[in-house]
């Protein structure tokens, strides 16, 4: 059994993905060739965002925009701590300060409360400019906008949604990579639109921070790649990448109905025994990940390890919160700080996961599950 089924969706696209592949390679236009906006105006429609700038990967999506707007030393950016490092990560590549924050317990994305609670710390201690806050959508459940925009509105703070795992969620009607002044989405393998490589986007609402990511994009270009007016990034998403997006963009909302009844499905079979994941009334998760909550570490060694002698994959996301990873020991954080965060740090277990995934295969995982 396969954690995320790549070869699963290969033989369902092999005719569109192999079509694409040949188109650019005929083209040979390997560097923002038509494909790639062809994918930026689809991804624009998906979304209902005005504009999609694409990106050599998810990180430098989430740098870009920090850089826009001129993020850098003294500046405060709020991130949940319950996340790949990437989302802090660009807050320091800036030169600025991450500041954590901790999870709701229930949804395990950024906690509005925690987040009031940080930013008066940092106010009173008076060192740092609160400049704005990157959400999570983690495992596909889009963070609580409505609450968070309106913090960041009063305080007059910007707010990005870090997208990379929100692809196929949503809130009502609004799509993830539509929350915020900017989200940024990661096409990497493994999340729900994944390419054969690196790849991301950036996207807004705001025409001047398109055309300034653009030219962030591009070595700070101005009316030409050779008319150089700021420090840029070589971030541009390959032609191929963009044109194996493109089929499977067309397959992602059949996908991710799949992946909604597959979740349905673990939960009916583990509800009870487990804490399966919890979605909010209005909210829809694209179910990127599928995690469930154990009782405690050693009761996640132990199933992890069971289903590993079945030949069943399972992954933790993530084994430490980042406020105690050693790159922010610096930082003087404690553990105790931010409690739910750690606590679902030891708790955390992925199941097997993807748009193709059978019922045996989900019931072969809830067996081993209950057995053990
Ligand atoms: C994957 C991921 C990223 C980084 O994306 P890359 O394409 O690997 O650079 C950032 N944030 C989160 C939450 C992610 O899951």
């Amino acid at each position: 059994m396969q954690f995320n089924d790549l070869a699963a969706q290969y033989r369902h696209l092999k005719k569109e993905i192999d079509a694409g592949i040949a188109s650019v390679i005929e083209g040979a236009h390997f560097i923002s060739g038509p494909q790639v906006e062809e994918l930026e105006r689809e991804l624009c429609a998906y979304t209902g965002r005005k504009y999609c700038v694409s990106t050599s990967n998810g990180t430098d999506a989430l740098r870009m925009p920090l850089m826009a707007m001129g993020i850098g030393p003294g500046d405060a950016v709020f991130v949940p701590a319950f996340t790949f490092y990437a989302t802090a990560e660009v807050v320091s590549l800036c030169g600025a300060t991450p500041v954590f924050v901790d999870s709701d317990p229930r949804t395990f994305n950024m906690s509005p409360d925690s987040l009031c609670a940080q930013l008066e710390k940092v106010k009173a201690e008076g060192k740092l400019t609160p400049k704005g806050v990157i959400a999570v959508d983690l495992f596909g459940l889009p963070a609580d906008f409505p609450a968070l925009s309106a913090i960041c509105g009063k305080e007059g703070m910007f707010l990005m949604e870090d997208a990379a795992q929100g692809f196929g969620g949503a809130i009502g009607e609004k799509k993830a990579c539509a929350f915020g002044d900017f989200s940024a989405t990661s096409f990497f393998p493994a999340k729900a639109l994944g390419c054969y490589g690196d790849g991301g986007a950036v996207f807004t609402d705001d025409e001047e921070q398109a055309k300034l990511l653009q030219s962030i994009r591009v070595h700070g270009k101005g009316s030409f790649k050779y008319e150089n007016v700021r420090v840029g990034l070589n971030a541009r998403l390959d032609t191929l990448q963009a044109a194996i997006l493109l089929p499977k963009l067309h397959a992602f909302d059949a996908e991710n109905e799949h992946r909604r009844r597959a979740a349905a499905r673990y939960a009916q079979r583990l509800s009870g025994r487990f804490v399966t994941p919890y979605v909010p009334e209005g909210f829809s998760s694209g179910f990127g990940y599928y995690t469930i909550v154990t009782k405690d570490a050693a009761e996640r060694e132990r199933l992890q390890a069971a289903l590993k002698e079945k030949g069943i994959p399972t992954m933790v996301y993530y084994p430490c919160p980042l406020h105690l990873q050693k790159v922010y020991a610096p930082l003087g954080y404690q553990r105790g700080d931010l409690p739910v965060s750690e606590r679902l740090t030891d708790c955390v277990l992925s199941l097997p996961m993807h748009g193709y995934i059978t019922d045996e295969e989900i019931d072969a995982v809830c067996d081993a599950l209950l057995e053990a």
